[in-house]
């Protein structure tokens, strides 16, 4: 028989749980289902691998992927930066230990109240990408010797062909309107240091960064020919982790970037920054759910568990999510074409339909590994059912 993990890519990253399905166990008994249970352990080595596989490359957490509070503190306490988008990603944030000075406000599109609340908590960095942020930028932190101590990055729209969820539809200026937003900016006295890019959520492919990088080099070269001394190069999110289908290793992937950083930006200072959140967080998460009933549709069995798309499934909504389910010692029992089910009233409210499982008990336990970005933190309590709680381990 052939082995296939040998046939596997040796640099590939796969879809594994934090713990055993005997933990599991113990852990539903204590705490109840359906339950997110994050390794710290995971996180932090997720956190330096990409660091050592990016060196000089400085990691603003995106507090959007998963602002719970044990992750922001894990990351903190390994001095990371981070990147939030809101006051309240911000209060999370702070809560957590990070400070203001290594936080980057990274909404395109701010309130007043955004804006402010953030600003008068000491954060300077911020990033704009149309004429009429740089007006409100202005108007709200322009003191009266008319200068303001704002740092701004321009947001580029860059997308790449890899990604699967594109960042760039919404925000991000088109490359021909640089040289008018930069002088948006100066006009108003706004202190642009540099550009940043999003190539797009789950992006499989690191050369999508390196045609992104070029793309910036050009337009760096333009600031510089109109006057702008630039300092920093953002190269935003959309790491990818591994669901159903492997990705390449942090290793592999983020080796091409930071060669593209070197090979576009190597011989500048530059700061480089990278804004990291399904890569950091997405893996140190698995869920653990229970099957909460069965019955048989048309000859085809369902198994209904007790989280579904209104809970931490929400990703497969949300975030175009296919997430691996595994079954307590699947390689021993027969398998079969099946649908689980979420446990709301929607009948819309179904996590897979296309993955072959054993026949299911009531009361067995299942482990979804990668539910540590974009899930808990867009699930909701619809129909009255709780969102997943979440414990730590080691
Ligand atoms: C969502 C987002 C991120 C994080 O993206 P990932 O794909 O999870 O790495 C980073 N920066 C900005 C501006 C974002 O909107």
């Amino acid at each position: 028989m052939i082995d296939t993990e040998l046939l596997r890519d040796p640099c590939a990253r796969t879809a594994t749980p934090v713990l055993s399905f005997d933990s599991a166990r113990s852990l539903a008994v204590q705490h109840g289902t359906p339950l997110l249970v994050t390794s710290r352990s995971r996180l932090v080595r997720n956190y330096w691998e990409m660091k050592q596989a990016m060196p000089g490359v400085d990691l603003y957490y995106a507090a959007k992927a998963n602002p719970a509070p044990v992750i922001l503190e894990a990351l903190a306490a390994e001095k990371a930066f981070v990147d939030v988008c809101s006051a309240g990603e911000m209060v999370a944030a702070l809560a957590a230990g990070f400070t203001p000075d290594r936080m980057l406000h990274t909404h395109p599109c701010k309130t007043e109240d955004n804006f402010r609340q953030c600003y008068d908590a000491g954060l300077r960095w911020f990033v704009y990408d149309s004429e009429s942020e740089a007006e409100k930028i202005a108007s709200w932190s322009t003191d009266v010797n008319l200068t303001s101590e704002v740092n701004l990055l321009l947001r580029l729209a860059i997308t790449a062909q890899s990604s699967k969820i594109n960042l760039s539809a919404k925000f991000g200026a088109p490359v021909e309107d640089v040289a008018s937003l930069l002088e948006a900016a100066s006009r108003r006295r706004l202190n642009v240091r540099g550009f940043s890019f999003h190539v797009g959520s789950q992006c499989v492919s690191p050369e999508d960064y390196c045609i992104a990088i070029a793309k910036v080099r050009e337009v760096w070269d333009l600031a510089t020919r109109m006057g702008f001394v630039l300092s920093v190069l953002d190269i935003g999110g959309g790491f990818p982790a591994p669901y159903r289908d492997d990705v390449p290793s942090t290793d592999s992937f983020c080796g091409v970037i930071w060669r593209g950083l070197q090979e576009h930006f190597g011989r500048m200072n530059v700061r480089f920054l990278a804004e990291p959140g399904r890569g950091l967080c997405a893996e140190s998460t698995t869920l653990v759910t229970k099957v909460i009933g069965k019955s048989k549709r048309w000859g085809m069995p369902w198994y209904f568990i007790d989280d579904g798309i209104y809970n931490s499934f929400s990703g497969i909504m949300f975030d175009h999510g296919d997430f691996p389910i595994l079954f307590e010692s699947s390689g021993d029992r027969p398998v079969a074409a099946g649908v689980i089910a979420g446990p709301t009233c929607d009948s819309g409210d179904v996590v897979c339909r296309d993955q072959e499982m054993p026949d299911l008990e009531v009361g067995e336990l299942l482990m979804v590994p990668c539910m540590g970005a974009y899930a808990g933190a867009s699930a909701c309590p619809f129909n009255g059912l709780p969102v997943a709680k979440s414990v730590l381990i080691a």
